[in-house]
């Protein structure tokens, strides 16, 4: 099985002076290394920054979203060309913000996927149901088909991750109870499984929505779940470090 993968995922923040909080992680997994991989995924505007921040360090850097495109008139739009050419080696796609703040469509997000590949990125893909949906019973068969619409074949035989992040569990302090993830992870690798074969059953599942340092010993411990995506606890050295050594 492959190392989990403890991602930290800053949103809209982060100043100049945030790239301090990078570089006391990538400090301390200097004198401590932690058995996780670890990436942060700044802001567009830090990227290229922190990349210098943490060169030479174990903490690899992502950017939050791509555009299908390798180039062209997408005004405010980023490619996975330019993030690595900024110093990124992964992309979050698919996340709920951009999903629900952009409209995008699991067909998009797939084309990102697509992109991110060409572009040398590993991409890390979200799912993630609504309050609405959990409440009518209908999370899993949900997350299942947007996972099914948002992974293209080209997967096959290429390095990525499945981040589930329940919406109502994101930024809220309601961290999906174990035996929720422990259900929704189960119904992913098996959809993982059936698509993708052999590969299918290593790919890291990782889990996101109000991870904290207090409840990620016993997250990262529940069965097929291969790290956690992290958005608030991820912006402080500290409680981020935490997290990184639960894992
Ligand atoms: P929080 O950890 O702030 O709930 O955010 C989760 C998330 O959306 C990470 O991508």
């Amino acid at each position: 099985t492959p190392r989990p993968l403890i991602a930290g995922n800053w949103k809209m923040n982060g100043l100049a002076a945030a790239l301090d909080e990078a570089r006391a992680v990538a400090a301390a997994l200097e004198q401590r290394p932690a058995s996780a991989r670890v990436a942060i995924f700044p802001p567009s505007t830090l990227l290229h920054r922190l990349a210098e921040a943490v060169e030479g360090s174990t903490v690899l850097v992502g950017g939050q979203d791509c555009h299908p495109k390798a180039s062209g008139a997408h005004t405010g739009d980023i490619s996975a060309e330019m993030i690595g050419d900024a110093g990124g080696a992964m992309v979050i796609v698919g996340h709920s913000e951009r999903r629900t703040d952009h409209g995008e469509t699991c067909q998009q997000v797939a084309a990102k996927v697509e992109a991110a590949l060409a572009g040398d990125l590993e991409p890390v893909i979200c799912v993630g149901e609504s309050l609405e949906q959990r409440q009518a019973g209908e999370a899993v068969s949900f997350v299942v088909g947007q996972l099914r619409n948002s992974l293209p074949d080209s997967l096959q035989g290429k390095a990525f991750n499945v981040a589930y992040e329940p919406i109502w569990a994101i930024g809220t302090g309601h961290v999906a109870s174990v035996d929720n993830i422990i259900e929704m992870h189960a119904a992913i690798r098996a959809e993982l499984a059936t698509r993708f074969g052999e590969q299918g059953r290593t790919i890291p599942i990782l889990y996101g929505g109000s991870v904290k340092p207090e409840n990620a010993a016993e997250i990262l411990a529940a069965p097929e779940v291969g790290g956690a995506l992290v958005g608030g606890a991820s912006l402080k050295a500290k409680d981020f470090l935490a997290i990184i050594q639960a894992a």
